[in-house]
């Protein structure tokens, strides 16, 4: 009892939280179900959407994994870049500082190199090409669709078909944006609209526009990364009547010029920007800043372009709000845990055809990358040991059930090295020395240093390259250690990223586009906003059909005994989940 009535007259946590409420009445309180939502103050059209779609998705909540279709992704560059540095995000005023900053030519060279990782990863499918494409330029070519568009420059047309079913695949694994889209009734959130956007140009991508465009918004579009496009999606972008601008191998030149084709019409001016990377909002500042006057918001996804806003913001220039995606917490789960505890099996199977069921393998760091490797493995029947430098996830190694180890006392016997750090020279070459012959090292961290490789590179080493990504090293008395990926990313180097991943940015990513254009004047101001908690939860619910999950809903007595609204948000913003 005594229990009871502090926690009743403690103060609730979200009455300290200064974060914009971008939805601040989700669910109801008075009916039924877990996953209703509330006209009362939430903006009318994305309720009238919302409604619509989550009865349609309670519908057909049917698990809609497990078609067996290989999808092909361009596996994103900010899902690396997302995690690169080392950030402490500052809630209490709502700004991020983050405490290692790149330089602009380091930003460059990343967002290109890691781009070379990204176009392995395509199935063969997605890298379909038409034997009649031929080495002109599509800058140089004649490009007009079936239906007499021409506002588009791609690589060929005729791949249209390809990337439809292409698309048709990603939308079954994108629940929450097909739910946003399938809407019954209501204004479109998104109408007068026009949304400019420099993304990865992908399936899931195209998932995207399209949403966007059902919900009222005119879009063009140019890809952040000149190896990412899927030539056959974005034909059937521009057959579908998009005006996107992209290729697979675009040069430096290109690249602008597609990004420049995309905002130089004198007969249609962006009010949104959607970036990835901070590429377009950059040259938009820099060569067209009267623009802003028009601009309503910035929706940017990478840590990189997230890292741009914030300098912007702080040097006083930011002229219009922004929103950061990147650091929302469905995003940073998934990126971080579920993706990798799923790819790292993928990865390493699709190099190596390793049984894992037995072997020894040690797993570096302990943070969310190691926590879904080591589980992954664990669940195949390996022998996981974990090494960590810090106590708190050391202990959690052990409580996991895993040995805790310094890297040399398992070094000679281990049959796979896993590194997740983040951190430098992990795997130093006296541990490459040391190990037994046939052991796989690979990397899952971002940085590609964490095994030092450039220490492999001396005469009395022979390096055999036996298939892609996969290089034997061999040393004078015929050891020899298999080096995935060259110590690059793993995942993003021999697998693919589920567009179930995806979903989770994308879905963001429209709904901080609604809220943006739709904010009544003054809710935001010139600054970069973190998504509140409710809209991270309300991201995830829209996800929960897929799984038939059903949401338990807090009654009236325990929402007071705990302090919360029935609606949410269910915890504070310094909640680790
Ligand atoms: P994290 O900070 O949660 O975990 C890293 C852990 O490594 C920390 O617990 C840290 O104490 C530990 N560590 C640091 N130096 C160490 C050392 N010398 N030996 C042992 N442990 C050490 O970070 P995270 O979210 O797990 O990400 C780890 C890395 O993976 C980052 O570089 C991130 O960018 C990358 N990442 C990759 C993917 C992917 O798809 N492959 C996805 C997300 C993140």
């Amino acid at each position: 009892m005594a229990e009871k009535s502090e926690q009743t007259d403690a103060p609730s946590p979200y009455k300290d939280l200064t974060l914009p409420v971008m939805f601040p009445e989700l669910h109801t309180e008075d009916e039924g179900g877990a996953n209703t939502f509330s006209s009362s103050t939430c903006n009318p059209n994305l309720w009238n959407m919302l409604h619509a779609a989550e009865t349609r998705w309670s519908e057909q909540s049917q698990p809609s994994n497990g078609n067996g279709a290989e999808v092909s992704v361009g596996a994103g560059e900010t899902v690396i870049e997302a995690l690169n540095m080392e950030r402490q995000i500052q809630f209490a005023d709502q700004k991020q500082e983050f405490n290692k900053r790149l330089t602009k030519t380091g930003r460059r060279s990343l967002s290109r190199s890691l781009s070379h990782s990204s176009t392995d990863s395509y199935s063969s499918a997605a890298s379909y090409t038409d034997s009649s494409e031929d080495e002109m330029s599509p800058r140089d070519r004649q490009q007009r669709s079936s239906k007499g568009h021409q506002d588009f420059c791609i690589k060929n047309i005729k791949q249209a078909d390809f990337g439809r079913r292409e698309i048709e695949i990603a939308e079954q694994e994108m629940p929450a944006l097909m739910a946003l889209r399938n809407r019954s009734g209501g204004e479109k959130p998104l109408v007068g609209a026009k949304v400019v956007g420099c993304t990865h140009i992908t399936a899931q991508t195209a998932v995207l526009m399209e949403t966007l465009s059902a919900l009222g918004a005119q879009c063009r579009w140019a890809a952040c990364n000149i190896y990412s496009t899927q030539n056959a999606v974005a034909a059937a972008l521009a057959e579908g009547g998009f005006s996107v601008f992209a290729w697979k191998g675009e040069s430096e030149d290109d690249f602008w010029w597609c990004i420049d084709r995309c905002v130089s019409l004198e007969a249609w001016q962006p009010n949104m920007i959607l970036d990835d990377g901070g590429d377009l909002t950059h040259w938009i500042f820099k060569k067209y800043p009267n623009m802003f006057k028009m601009i309503k918001g910035i929706v940017e996804e990478s840590v990189t372009g997230v890292h741009r806003l914030y300098q912007l913001s702080k040097a006083g220039r930011l002229c219009v709000p922004a929103m950061n995606v990147n650091d929302s917490i469905t995003k940073q789960k998934f990126d971080n845990l579920y993706c990798c505890r799923e790819s790292i099996l993928d990865g390493l199977k699709r190099s190596t055809d390793v049984m894992f069921g037995g072997k020894q393998v040690v797993v570096c760091g302990y943070g969310e990358v190691g926590k879904g490797c080591s589980a992954a493995l664990k669940a195949m029947g390996s022998v996981v040991y974990v090494t960590e430098v810090d106590p708190i996830c050391a202990l959690q190694a052990c409580m996991d059930g895993f040995r805790l180890v310094k890297l040399n006392e398992v070094i000679r016997q281990v049959d796979l090295v896993i590194t997740c750090t983040g951190n430098k020279n992990v795997v130093a070459r006296e541990y490459l020395d040391r190990m037994k012959n046939g052991c796989i090292v690979c990397n899952m961290g971002h940085s590609n240093t964490e095994i030092d490789v450039v220490s492999l590179r001396t005469p009395e080493l022979t390096w055999e390259k036996v298939r892609s990504q996969v290089d034997h090293v061999i040393w004078p008395d015929g050891k020899r250690i298999i080096l995935l990926a060259e110590g690059r990313l793993l995942n993003l180097s021999c697998s693919t990223v589920h567009p179930f991943v995806l979903s989770i940015t994308a879905t963001t990513q429209a709904l901080a586009l609604i809220e943006i254009y739709n904010a009544p004047e003054g809710r935001y101001k010139q600054d970069v906003y973190l998504l509140p908690k409710k809209m991270d939860e309300f991201v995830a619910s829209l996800h929960l059909p897929t799984f038939d999950a059903h949401l338990t809903e807090l009654t009236d007595e325990q929402g007071k005994y705990l302090g919360l609204s029935k609606t949410g948000p269910f915890k504070p913003n310094y909640y680790r989940y």
